[in-house]
């Protein structure tokens, strides 16, 4: 039961935007968000134990489940038809090289676990999310209006969002939402930072850094001019702009209390309150998301060129279960040096230092 406890559950709504709200929102989101946290409670074992047997007898859980698989790249979109988790994955409706269909949600989630796909084959030499081409595999239109888009250890599902907390049909519209949901399946395979604390603080901020880059590469846009964001325009305006912003930590949406700097660190436990966040995951990552941003700002041109290479290769080959801020900060440090030169390694710790984690 304790690794239930440290369960990753990936979903993308802020948990704590969604306890507020389902204590302090109108009639309509309180309904919506508790509709959204009890369907995401229910997917953490799921996760727990197909993550962990990925992990450690690298499976392809997908591929015992029976899923199909096509040749060349494995891509899959299924509909659940607003039915629960039982039905998933649903009805196969998209597989890799054919048409785009008429349901705009299933070619979004076909769009964009694509354009994952090849940023992490082009950019980082990796194979799909386990480094050995396993098939992506999309569930589209799970639940009626649900407020959440998740990685269950084995697959991305996505809700429709209600119209009171997410914009209808936003979740997969959001090329960023898509890239971090599949990038908690690479740290999955790779470090497996456990999702409490620091260390799933570190968990969700490499989804948001690789989030942002996959979007940043599909627009060919430097560091200087993204807008560092994540999950721009899914909120129902009235909520916020956005779940999180790396450029300034806190100002997404309204009650965001993401902090920037270690003198704000979020000290909260990690119990099963939703408003806690499993030790603040969702909140005390915007330390590591500034520091990321300063440095592909420092660094400048194309934030994937550089700062996403030196993440990335701190997260397959530096992090563990449970690094906690300061070593992930210092082994970017280390990796920035070996890959580039002096000048990438103190852009990297100047960074670190201006957030507080390196003195
Ligand atoms: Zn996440």
């Amino acid at each position: 039961m304790k690794e239930n406890k440290h369960t990753p559950c990936c979903s993308i709504a802020p948990p704590d935007l969604l306890a507020r709200l389902a204590i302090e929102g109108s009639h309509e989101q309180q309904e919506a968000a508790v509709r959204a946290l009890a369907t995401s409670a229910a997917m953490r074992s799921q996760r727990a134990v197909v993550g962990r047997l990925n992990r450690q007898f690298n499976l392809n859980m997908g591929q015992m489940m029976g899923f199909t698989i096509s040749a060349d790249r494995k891509l899959t979109v299924y509909d659940t038809q607003n039915n629960g988790r039982t039905f998933l994955p649903g009805v196969r409706i998209r597989g890799w090289g054919e048409p785009a269909v008429e349901d705009q949600g299933v070619n979004e989630a076909y769009d964009g676990s694509s354009a994952t796909y090849d940023f992490y084959h082009d950019v980082l030499q990796r194979d799909s999310l386990d480094g050995a081409g396993m098939e992506l595999i999309s569930s589209v239109h799970y639940g009626v209006g649900f407020d959440n888009a998740f990685w269950d250890g084995g697959q991305m599902v996505y809700g429709d969002g209600s119209g009171r907390i997410f914009q209808v049909g936003a979740l997969t519209r959001a090329l960023d939402v898509i890239a971090h949901e599949l990038t908690h399946g690479v740290t999955d395979y790779t470090a497996g930072l456990i999702y409490s604390k620091q260390a799933g603080a570190l968990n969700e901020s490499l989804s948001d850094v690789f989030g942002s880059l996959v979007k940043q590469y599909s627009l060919k846009q430097a560091a200087a001019d993204a807008d560092w964001l994540i999950g721009e325009g899914t909120l129902v305006p009235e909520l916020g702009k956005a779940l999180r912003s790396m450029s300034h930590p806190g100002t997404a949406y309204s009650g965001d209390r993401q902090p920037g700097h270690m003198d704000d660190y979020v000290d909260l436990p990690d119990d099963n309150d939703p408003r806690n966040d499993n030790g603040g995951v969702h909140i005390n990552s915007g330390i590591p998301n500034h520091a990321f941003y300063l440095a592909a700002t420092a660094l400048g041109g194309y934030a994937w060129e550089k700062a996403g290479k030196i993440w990335y290769q701190t997260l397959v080959a530096r992090l563990r279960p449970n690094t906690q801020f300061d070593e992930a900060a210092q082994a970017t440090v280390d990796v920035a040096g070996e890959m580039f030169g002096a000048a990438e390694q103190n852009a990297v710790r100047n960074a670190w230092q201006e957030v507080g984690v390196l003195t």
